[in-house]
């Protein structure tokens, strides 16, 4: 059964109709994100029925993966950033339900991600998956004994937000100091590398200039090898926490290459526990993964009705 899947972040809206484990009929627009929640849905519900209008048959369900802290149970919007203005109290279930006349569900985009990577990329036929999704901030999610862990205030996922010695004194998006994001996702490494050099780059430039031999490399690969080696350390506690048979790395950073990868690599074998240090840790290869995820998602709380 096809359903109609909608992808809100902070930037861009995606749509599409996803079967099984593709989604096809892409279309995205730029999210009005400080124009308030109205302006949002209204957004969301117009590409995603330009798609459901351009597809063969009508889908029976809109599945709703968005940005924030989500409670997929009562279809709100419990916290959110700056990033999507007044997003936090939102009644996403019932403004796109309103919108579409479809039934909805919702879910955070990570955990949707995580969902998707579990249902139909490299964590098929694991029990458990640790994603850790590492792009301008750090998300995540678990699955254990093939369920999402959704935690009691639906934060559960949020591996950036914890204790790494790199990031000590550094101030976090979150309002604390000390933790991940702010050494090893694209923002830190941005500026980490800006402390450093006193030089603006963006993330991808900063791992071009850690594979060349130019001026600024040398601090680059410092830069690289510290988010790696951080982010390692950090995977290496979550084995001997929560043991999961696997670990996929998605998001931009995890395609800064070689460096990075073999300081990941080098802070798991110093943190996990020799019982969980074989534990493989993959890139993540699910195209579209939040927008597959999210419908995977409905389609498993469908069929538990
Ligand atoms: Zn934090």
């Amino acid at each position: 059964m096809s359903v109609l899947a909608l992808d809100i972040g902070g930037t861009k809206i995606a749509a599409g109709i996803v079967d099984g484990g593709v989604a096809t009929h892409l279309a995205q627009v730029p999210t009005p994100s400080q124009e308030g929640p109205t302006a949002i849905m209204d957004a969301a519900w117009q590409l995603a029925d330009r798609v459901r209008c351009g597809a063969d048959g009508a889908p029976s369900r809109l599945a709703v993966a968005s940005a924030g802290v989500i409670d997929p149970l009562r279809g709100f919007v419990t916290s959110a950033t700056d990033a999507l203005r007044d997003w936090a109290g939102t009644d996403l279930r019932s403004g796109m339900d309103a919108r579409s006349g479809l039934p909805v569900s919702v879910l955070n985009d990570v955990h949707a991600h995580t969902w998707g990577e579990y249902r139909h990329g490299r964590g098929r036929g694991h029990d458990s998956m640790l994603l850790i999704a590492v792009g301008t901030g750090i998300g995540g999610g678990y699955v254990v004994d093939g369920q999402l862990a959704l935690g009691s205030a639906y934060v559960a996922g949020h591996v950036g937000h914890v204790d790494v010695a790199a990031a000590d004194g550094i101030a976090c998006s979150c309002g604390r100091t000390g933790h991940l994001e702010g050494v090893a996702s694209g923002t830190g490494i941005e500026q980490r590398f800006l402390a450093a050099t006193g030089e603006p780059r963006r993330g991808g430039e900063v791992a071009r200039l850690a594979t060349t031999d130019e001026p600024l490399s040398d601090a680059a690969r410092a830069v690289i090898t510290t988010a790696g080696h951080s982010l390692g350390r950090a995977i290496g506690g979550m084995l001997n926490s929560l043991d999961p048979g696997l670990v996929v790395l998605a998001g931009s950073v995890a395609r800064a290459g070689d460096l990075w990868w073999d300081a990941v690599h080098r802070g798991v074998a110093e943190s996990a526990m020799t019982i969980v240090a074989d534990t493989p840790i993959v890139p993540a290869d699910l195209d579209n993964a939040a927008l597959v995820g999210v419908a995977a998602w409905s389609n498993a709380k469908e069929e538990q009705k």
